[in-house]
């Protein structure tokens, strides 16, 4: 009789097990402070019920899966027919059914489409935060249709028609005319060919036909175009208008959307960006002809949250595996984890995390309280940007440190840092890139009394911590020019940050930002800026709970 050979060489051993059925909140102390300060502390039991739904090996299968499989645009059907429809993997629908069910398409909304009451926005934002650390694709459309909303509230029939079919918790990913299904996603299309930041230079038209319009043109970039509708931007006699432009027209047919292909993008890979042309588009006007930035920049300053939230989640689970692996990982006889040089590391990816958790749900919680205060709308209207501009230029490199904690695994596509890796950029160029959001930034401050005054409120706020004057902080005629703009903005978010760790961080952690970030100039690598042992020890504790361990 054979005996078949072993093949096996080796016992595995020092590796890390796989970071996976974990509870994305309550093994994360900085969120669960978060939404504590914020006023969302009833929701923790069922942000743990979620933390755990969107922790399970299942969820990160279903990421991995809709990444791997990306969508496919069908231009023609067999017989040369149009049909202009992109299909998405089954993964990435059950990626989206579980979204929609969790309201993170709507929940901000009541079904008449007003504001839901506080803390809505904070209960929201964690969940959002959880959601992105898993995959993030698929959050376009969600982003988008929550966003949406705002932007319809200039047209209040509208709105009232639209936002029942939004605010449920049912997906339909059904090809059928928005009215006949039992949910609806709405998209965005603003950038064309000549110009995304400078919509103004849009050569999209838009001519009356009755009580609707015709739309001839195209957008350059058109995501999850098979969204049930889309807000756009076209020229119309008085100006640059806004319009909501469905895939069907009344009469059931489908509307002239011409997808042209979908982008290869370097990352966001489940979800399709299209190219489209607008082949006599039947579409509805939304507000006013010529005031369609004003209309579109309700929905965009909504997206802009998103942003950062996601940014801020991508960071969390690359460090939360980067301090996973060292936690089992030995290298020279030693836990990476205890290796003075690795623990430096992490706990300055840690401390960066504290911030930027702490930072936007605190402006989530200025988004809850804005309609209501006027100092919390100062506050997101100033904030919002800063906080896009800085956590989402940071993930970026942050995700790469991560990277290398692991080694050789962190460059490996299973890891899921690779994807994180790829995701990241694209949240900093979307929805007002950097330049773009400083420039904004400079604009509240000039325009807006209560704006000013909230750097200065910020900084005298912050500047005790600092050991240094106010002055040291405020702004004083640095916004003056552009071409300080970024130094003026990067100020205001870790001041903001810090302002937002005072309520929510340990004293140590809030002084180790404000030192690292704000007295010194942050280096510009992670683990070099001194961050003394008694409070890393603190960091990593509240970044993953040592009795978290998988
Ligand atoms: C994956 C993906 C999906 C997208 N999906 C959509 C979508 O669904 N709908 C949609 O409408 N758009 C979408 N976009 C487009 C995106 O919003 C634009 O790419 C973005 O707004 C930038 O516009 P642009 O590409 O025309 O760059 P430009 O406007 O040419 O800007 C180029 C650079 O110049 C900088 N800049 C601009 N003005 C100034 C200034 N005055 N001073 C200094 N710097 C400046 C910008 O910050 C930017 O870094 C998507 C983009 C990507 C990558």
């Amino acid at each position: 009789m054979n005996t078949l050979p072993r093949f096996d060489t080796q016992e595995v051993f020092n590796q890390s097990p796989a970071y996976e059925n974990i509870d994305l909140f309550s093994s994360d102390g900085p969120l669960q402070e978060a939404v504590r300060v914020n006023g969302a502390e009833h929701e923790a039991p069922a942000l743990a019920v979620f933390g755990r739904q969107w922790g399970t090996a299942e969820m990160f299968a279903l990421a991995r899966r809709a990444n791997e499989n990306t969508p496919k645009l069908y231009t023609f059907d067999p017989k040369g027919f149009r049909r202009d429809v992109v299909e998405f993997h089954p993964a990435y629908h059950d990626l989206m059914r579980a979204s929609v069910a969790a309201g993170l398409h709507a929940s901000t909304w009541t079904p008449s489409g007003q504001r839901a009451a506080p803390p809505a926005e904070v209960a929201r934002a964690a969940r959002y935060y959880m959601t992105a650390q898993v995959e993030s694709g698929h959050l376009c459309p969600i982003t988008m249709t929550r966003a949406a909303l705002g932007a319809l509230g200039a047209d209040p029939a509208l709105l009232a028609r639209v936002a029942p079919k939004v605010v449920t918790a049912s997906y339909d990913a059904a090809f059928r005319p928005w009215w006949e299904k039992s949910g609806m996603t709405l998209g965005m299309g603003m950038t064309e060919k000549q110009g995304g930041t400078d919509v103004r230079a849009n050569i999209t038209t838009a001519t009356l036909a009755g009580d609707s319009y015709t739309i001839v043109g195209h957008k350059w970039f058109l995501s999850a175009p098979m969204c049930d509708a889309f807000l756009v931007l076209a020229q119309a006699a008085g100006g640059l208008t806004c319009f909501f432009v469905p895939r069907f027209r009344p009469d059931g047919s489908v509307n002239a959307l011409r997808l042209q292909r979908l982008k290869d993008k370097l990352g966001n890979r489940s979800n399709a960006s299209s190219e489209v042309e607008f082949a006599g588009a039947f579409a509805l006007r939304v507000g006013d002809e010529g005031s369609g930035v004003r209309t579109i920049i309700q929905m965009v300053q909504l997206t802009r949250l998103d942003c950062g939230l996601a940014s801020a989640g991508f960071m969390r689970m690359a460090l939360a595996q980067a301090v996973h692996h060292c936690r089992y990982r030995s290298v020279f006889q030693k836990h990476l984890y205890d290796q003075p040089m690795m623990r430096a590391v992490l706990a300055d990816l840690a401390l960066e995390v504290e911030g930027a958790v702490a930072l936007i749900m605190r402006l989530a919680r200025a988004f809850d309280r804005a309609a209501s205060d006027p100092r919390e709308a100062a506050y997101a209207r100033l904030v919002t940007p800063a906080a896009k501009y800085w956590i989402c230029k940071t993930a970026p490199s942050f995700i790469y440190e991560a990277m290398e904690c692991l080694g050789g695994n962190g460059y490996v596509e299973e890891s899921v840092l690779p994807r994180l890796y790829r995701e990241a950029p694209v949240n900093a160029i979307w929805e007002g890139s950097g330049n773009v959001m400083c420039l904004d930034v400079l604009r509240a401050l000039k325009r807006d009394r209560e704006a000013a005054d909230l750097f200065g409120e910020l900084a005298r706020e912050a500047s005790p911590l600092l050991g240094k004057d106010a002055a040291f902080l405020e702004p004083t005629n640095e916004f003056a020019g552009e071409a300080a703009a970024r130094i003026t903005v990067g100020k205001l978010a870790a001041i903001a940050a810090v302002a937002a760790l005072e309520a929510s961080a340990p004293p140590a952690v809030t002084e180790a930002f404000a030192r690292t970030r704000l007295v010194q100039q942050h280096a510009a690598l992670y683990g070099a800026d001194g961050i003394e042992a008694r409070t890393a020890e603190i960091l990593l504790q509240r970044a993953l709970p040592e009795a978290s361990a998988v």
